[in-house]
């Protein structure tokens, strides 16, 4: 147990050492808006050294070119560490996210273990394919890292969204240089200690935090740099890819999302109401496979707005400390007042308040209530557009047709669920639902081995699963003129 509060480092770890920073800017606690200190504001400079270091390790082979085996030793240890550091991990992600400390013990702490565990396992088959040919010669593939891998990642997980690249891309060879959100730089600054304790050689991965877009932009321009692998919202993920398209860089993209959640008339109704309100508070909402769109079939409508009605209030909100908290603050006061802003203008536009609709006075957080707004049309904007907050929207229908054109009616396709009690519509329905991932009578179930991602405005990069070990490598065929007839 650590007992301090966890605070950042004001440094960027390059070369495998820190280095200061000249300045620094405040993160701060969003359960009570209190600075918990500065993290280090990286120079451009610091990012082309980052982007240095990270192409000398690269092309040193000290990573790259080992087996798939070494590397496979060396995150295993990874998982080792960030379990045995588990505490302190959790502590970090929760003051600095303000989530739950239960939920980062029990979900984001073990999944980015997990994550290194599962692609440890896949570093050992990274396998390329002989492929027959009528030529005179012997061809194969073979599948290498892209180089040096810019890795940009969101506030709202940050612990399990920087695993998700850091292990497919450092399990294939790449050498990463990573950006965490300004907001939120503290579990990356303890991966950078767990990477070097479990022995990944100095300049594989490289950590540069700062509070612009600036940095950012200049690592995905820096010629050292050669795959780009973005999470963030869609409006920062076409300003990447227009300058990866420009720069000819792959890139990876895992976007916004505004998942709809279809509730049939013959789901368990119990057990769907759960699901219900625990796709859209999950993480206060700030969850890019959230399901903020609630369409209910006709005949359980009411029921349905009755029932959350009663509960929605009832979820534990509050200090993200304490055992028993589900919703903890917003990540900042600027999106606190955004999200009620869009309330707002959705009650202003004649939505009607089910449940919430305000702001909490609390200890000074960034707290919202969760909010259920009915009777709005389906191009309201807190309908199409992503809000990034405990917000729901109900809306009914009448056939499975009209379910599938109102769940697939916004330009995001990332996360879709159905709740239903018929086995045959649950196959036919997931078919048919524009996203990435679907869940039938559930929400949010994810594990390393199953990918996800999204189309459209949310992108189209898969992570987890064999799918994003493939995004962070190249193919490369060999063909070799055989002497004689050796078919
Ligand atoms: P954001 O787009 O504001 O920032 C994401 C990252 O991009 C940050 O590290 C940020 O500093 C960096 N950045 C900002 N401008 C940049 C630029 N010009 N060039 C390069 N990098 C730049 O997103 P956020 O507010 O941190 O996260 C929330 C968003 O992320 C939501 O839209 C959410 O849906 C999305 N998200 C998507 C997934 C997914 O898997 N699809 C997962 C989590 C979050």
């Amino acid at each position: 147990m650590t007992t301090a509060l966890p605070t950042p480092r004001r440094a960027v770890w390059i070369g495998g050492a820190w280095r200061d920073t000249p300045d620094g800017y405040d993160i701060d606690d969003p359960a009570t808006g209190a600075v918990i200190g500065r993290a280090g504001a990286a120079t451009l400079d610091d990012a082309a050294d980052a982007v240095r270091a990270a192409r000398a390790a690269f092309d040193d082979g000290v990573w790259s070119g080992i087996s798939g085996r070494e590397r496979s030793r060396v995150l295993l240890r990874v998982a080792a560490l960030i379990r045995d550091r588990a505490e302190q991990f959790a502590e970090a992600e929760s003051v600095d996210v303000g989530k739950p400390l239960t939920f980062a013990r029990m979900i984001d702490v073990p999944t980015a273990a997990d994550q290194f565990e599962y692609f440890a396992s896949l570093a050992q088959h990274l396998d390329g394919a002989v492929r027959e040919t009528p030529l005179p010669a012997f061809a194969y593939t073979r599948r290498e890292p892209h180089g040096v891998v810019a890795a940009i990642s969101p506030f709202n997980f940050p612990l399990i969204l920087s695993s998700s690249k850091l292990a497919p891309a450092l399990a294939a060879g790449n050498t990463v240089v990573h950006k965490p959100a300004p907001q939120t730089p503290l579990t990356a600054q303890l991966l950078a200690e767990v990477f070097a304790d479990a022995g990944l050689p100095a300049g594989a991965y490289n950590l540069v935090t700062g509070p612009g877009p600036d940095l950012g932009d200049a690592l995905i321009r820096d010629p050292g740099v050669d795959a780009i692998a973005f999470t963030g919202s869609s409006a920062v993920g076409r300003q990447v890819a227009r300058t990866a398209g420009e720069l000819l860089k792959p890139m990876a993209a895992e976007l916004g999302g505004n998942g709809a959640n279809l509730l049939f008339a013959d789901a368990d109704l119990d057990a769907a109401i759960g699901t219900v309100i625990n796709a859209f508070v999950f993480n206060t909402g700030q969850f890019c496979m959230a399901g903020p769109r609630l369409l209910v079939e006709r005949p359980v409508y009411d029921t349905v707005l009755g029932i959350l009605a009663g509960a929605v209030g009832g979820v534990p909100l509050g200090d993200p400390a304490d055992e028993g908290t589900v919703i903890g603050p917003l990540i900042s006061a600027a999106q606190r007042d955004r999200v009620d802003g869009v309330v707002q203008d959705a009650v202003a536009a004649g939505g009607r308040v089910v449940a919430g609709g305000k702001r909490i006075d609390l200890d000074g957080g960034y707290y919202y209530a969760p909010t259920v707004l009915a009777d709005l049309p389906s191009d309201a904007a807190a309908v199409q557009e992503e809000i990034f907050g405990p917000v729901l929207t109900v809306q009914p229908f009448d056939s499975e047709d009209e379910a599938v054109a109102l769940a697939n009616g916004t330009a995001y396709g990332l996360a879709a669920g159905l709740q239903t009690g018929d086995i045959s519509r649950a196959h036919r329905v997931a078919a048919r639902l524009r996203a990435g991932i679907v869940w039938v009578n559930g929400w949010g179930l994810l594990d390393p081995a199953v990918p996800f991602g999204g189309v459209g405005a949310s992108g189209w990069g898969r992570e987890s699963g064999p799918e994003a070990l493939t995004s962070f490598t190249r193919t490369k065929s060999v063909t070799i003129a055989l002497a004689g007839d050796a078919r």
